[in-house]
């Protein structure tokens, strides 16, 4: 049995993880974490989540011990729980995305006394389509542009998509193409044309679209198009739940869902 908090419980990820952990007999959830000033600060965790009573109180601050956190939340309020959990020994999973690179590099460092995962998709199919990326983008060379268009809820705050980030890393990683230089985001005015490294990224808002990613390897005469598209947020939810029973026990280190979901490269 596992002792779990969620940060950000009654954000849309925040709620699920609360009701898909109440039906898990493995885990009990044991703290339920907002920001400050919340409305539902002193509710039962079950009136937001659907799951009737729990015993659990949503609170600003975690006082009970946990074996791992789960944080959806924001950027900043990641960190500040990581930091807080470096200090009770609480196992960290963290699927907030909009982070930066100072916030990746506090991470590392949590990473050296907790176990950490952070990933900006928990899905099993995302975290094949990161595989496949980079194997198709070093197949096609320079003879295929390539660009990656992300779909999401009228929302989402942050842009683009974490997911679409990771999927020009790992083209970058897999070819001889940097973040830095050859990642444009969006295309405006006379842009003259299209450099054959650059990587475009586009963000679309829309309505109540879960995630949505497609890879685009376009050439003349002829495109791959490589989609991932998500139903529903409990797909990550999963991910997450399962990520945290993984980690919960492993010893302090940087841990991702390639090693959860036993994704093998190829
Ligand atoms: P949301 O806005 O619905 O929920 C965020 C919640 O965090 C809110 O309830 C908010 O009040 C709370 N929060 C903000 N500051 C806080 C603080 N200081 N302490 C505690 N709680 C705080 O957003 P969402 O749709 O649930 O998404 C949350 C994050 O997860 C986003 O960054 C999103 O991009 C990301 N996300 C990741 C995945 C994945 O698979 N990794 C999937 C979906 C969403």
């Amino acid at each position: 049995m596992f002792k779990i908090a969620i940060n950000g419980v009654c954000g849309r990820m925040g709620a699920r993880i609360a009701a898909l952990a109440s039906e898990d007999s493995e885990l009990k959830l044991v703290a339920a974490l907002e920001r400050s000033g919340h409305p539902m600060l002193g509710k039962d965790v079950g009136s937001i989540s659907g799951c009737g009573d729990t015993g659990v109180k949503i609170t600003s601050s975690l006082t009970v011990h946990a074996d791992v956190l789960i944080d959806f939340s924001s950027p900043e309020s990641s960190v500040t729980i990581a930091d807080i959990c470096s200090k009770k020994n609480i196992a960290i999973v963290v699927g907030t995305t909009g982070l930066g690179p100072q916030q990746h590099e506090k991470f590392q460092y949590y990473s050296q006394v907790i176990p950490c995962l952070v990933s900006p998709n928990m899905s099993i199919g995302v975290n094949i389509l990161f595989n496949l990326v980079g194997q198709v983008a070093r197949m096609v060379e320079n003879e295929f542009d390539i660009e990656i268009v992300e779909t999401h809820h009228r929302f989402k705050k942050d842009a683009p998509s974490g997911t679409a980030l990771r999927l020009a890393e790992k083209i970058c990683e897999a070819t001889e193409r940097t973040m830095e230089q050859d990642v444009v985001y969006g295309r405006n005015g006379i842009t003259g044309e299209r450099p054959a490294n650059q990587i475009g990224i586009h963000a679309v808002r829309s309505g109540d679209v879960v995630g949505d990613h497609t890879v685009v390897f376009g050439s003349l005469g002829e495109r791959i198009e490589i989609t991932h598209k998500a139903h529903t947020r409990d797909t990550f939810v999963r991910g997450a739940i399962r990520a945290a029973k993984f980690i919960a026990k492993k010893p302090p280190g940087m841990y991702c869902m390639s090693d959860v979901l036993q994704i093998r490269s190829y």
